[in-house]
C-alpha cells in the first residue's frame, strides 16, 4: 500500500505543484485569504468531500467520509503568508510587494490538497473519516483557535482521535528529511509590555523629578537575571527585549519609559511561573524607587506537545514510507511556536518538519523561514502529500 501511495503522489506531483506555485504567486496574509480560499476549493472540485468555509476566517473544512466505519483522523495544512516583500529567485516568485509565502504554508496547502485527491481515490477502503484542516492566520492570528471555535474538531460528527500537521523547512533539515519529537515539540510565546510611569523634569535636577529610565534599564537587566537564576536550566525560559523606547532630548526627564519583551517558555508550569514573576519583579523594583509601572501579558500561542503514542506512530509511518535514514529525532524543542498547539490541546497528534532546502545548497548556511531570500524545494511536496495520506490511512486502518 505505501509504494502505491509515493507512486500516485508522484503521479500527481505537476498539479500539486501547479497549485502552490499560483498560490506563491498571489500570496495573502492574516485570517483573510479570499484568493488562496477560491484555489483550493477549485483544487478539490470533484472530490467525495463534505466542504464548509469559515465564517469568520477564509478556511476551508473538507470531510473524506470513508465507506466503511470507523474513527476520524484530522490533517492539518496552513495557508497564509507573511509581510515579507520577495527576494528569493524562483520563476513562481511573490508578485504582490510586501506578501510572501516565507514560512513555506504554500506547500502545506499544496500537499494537503494533493493528500484530499489520493485519499478520495482510496475512498471504498477507508475505515473512517478525514477532516482536512486548511486554516489561515497561522503567522500572527490563531487561525487554529478560530476554526476550533466554528467547530473543525466536529465537523465529521465524533471527535478525531488522532491530529498531524507537517511543517516544511528551508534551512536545517536536508531535503527529503523528516524531523520531530516526542513530547514538547515547540516553544509558548507570549509578549510581556512594560511601561515605567515616573514625572518628568530638567536634566539637570533628577531629584525633583522621578526619572523612569534608570528604572526601566533596571527591569530589563532584571529580567535576564531572573531567567538564569530562577528557572531550571532544563526547563528553560528565552526572554528578549525587542523594544525599548523613551525621552526625547539629552537635558530632559521623560514621564515614562516602555519596552516590550518576547518570553519562550517549553511547559505550561513555567509559562505560567514565567508570568507571575516577571510581573512581581517589575512591580517591586518600581515601587521600591517610588515609581509606578502598568505591565500585562499578552498571550502568544501556547506550547505544541506531540503525543508520545502519536509521535511514535508518525515516525514508525514515515520510516516505512519513506526509509529510516529520512527521519531524524529532533533532540531540542524548537524555540519558535506554533497554533496548531491550539489543536493538540485538545487531540493527540503530532506536528513534524519536512525538510525542503533546495539541492545544491548547504541547510546549515541556506535562508530560514521567514527570511525574504528563503526558498522551498518542490522535491518535498510529492512526499509531503504521501505522507500526510499515509498517516491517516493507517491510523484509522489501526484504530
Ligand atoms: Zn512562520
Ligand atoms: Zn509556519
Amino acid at each position: 500500500m505505501a509504494a502505491g501511495i509515493l507512486a500516485d503522489a508522484a503521479a500527481i506531483s505537476g498539479e500539486i505543484a501547479e497549485l502552490r506555485h499560483s498560490i506563491h504567486a498571489e500570496p495573502e496574509i492574516g485570517l483573510d485569504l479570499p484568493k488562496t480560499q477560491r484555489k483550493v476549493l477549485e483544487a478539490l472540485e470533484g472530490l467525495p468531500l463534505e466542504i464548509t468555509c469559515g465564517q469568520s476566517l477564509s478556511s476551508v473544512t473538507a470531510v473524506l467520509r470513508g465507506a466503511r466505519p470507523g474513527k476520524t483522523v484530522l490533517l492539518r495544512g496552513d495557508m497564509d503568508a507573511l509581510p515579507v516583500t520577495e527576494r528569493a529567485d524562483v520563476p513562481y516568485s511573490s508578485q504582490i510587494p510586501g506578501a510572501m509565502p516565507a514560512c513555506g504554508h504554500d506547500l502545506h496547502t499544496a500537499m494537503l490538497a494533493g493528500a484530499a485527491r489520493l485519499l478520495s481515490a482510496r475512498q471504498a477502503d477507508l475505515a473512517g473519516n478525514v477532516i482536512f484542516m486548511f486554516q489561515p492566520g497561522e503567522e500572527t492570528s490563531g487561525g487554529a483557535r478560530i476554526m476550533i471555535s466554528e467547530g473543525v474538531l466536529a465537523a465529521a460528527g465524533d471527535r478525531p482521535c488522532a491530529a498531524y500537521a507537517l511543517h516544511v523547512a528551508s534551512s536545517l533539515l536536508p531535503l527529503g528529511v523528516l524531523a520531530g519529537r516526542a513530547g514538547t515539540a515547540l516553544a509558548a510565546a507570549d509578549t510581556l509590555h512594560v511601561t515605567v510611569r515616573g514625572r518628568g523634569g530638567h536634566g539637570s535636577q533628577p531629584h525633583l523629578a522621578s526619572d523612569p529610565i534608570p528604572v526601566a534599564c533596571e527591569l530589563v537587566t532584571s529580567l535576564h537575571t531572573m531567567v538564569t537564576r530562577r528557572f531550571d536550566v532544563f526547563d528553560p525560559v528565552v526572554l528578549t527585549v525587542g523594544t525599548f523606547h523613551a525621552g526625547t532630548t539629552d537635558n530632559v526627564i521623560p514621564d515614562d519609559a516602555a519596552f516590550v519583551a518576547t518570553i519562550r517558555t517549553f511547559s505550561a508550569q513555567t509559562r505560567d511561573r514565567v508570568k507571575d514573576l516577571a510581573l512581581r519583579l517589575v512591580r517591586q523594583i518600581t515601587s521600591g524607587h517610588g515609581l509606578d509601572a502598568d505591565a500585562s501579558f499578552v498571550d502568544g500561542y501556547p506550547v505544541t506537545v506531540n503525543d508520545q503514542a502519536e509521535f511514535a506512530f508518525a515516525e514508525r509511518t514515515s520510516s516505512d514510507l519513506l526509509g529510516d535514514a529520512r527521519f531524524l529525532a529532533a533532540p531540542f524543542p524548537l524555540t519558535g511556536s506554533e497554533d496548531f498547539s491550539y489543536v493538540l490541546e485538545q487531540v493527540p497528534g503530532a506536528f513534524l518538519m519536512l525538510g525542503a532546502c533546495p539541492p545544491g545548497i548547504d541547510p546549515a548556511t541556506a535562508a530560514y523561514n521567514h527570511s525574504a531570500e528563503a526558498r522551498f524545494d518542490d522535491a518535498a511536496l510529492a512526499d509531503g502529500t504521501a505522507l500526510y495520506a499515509e498517516l491517516a490511512l493507517r491510523r484509522l486502518a489501526e484504530a
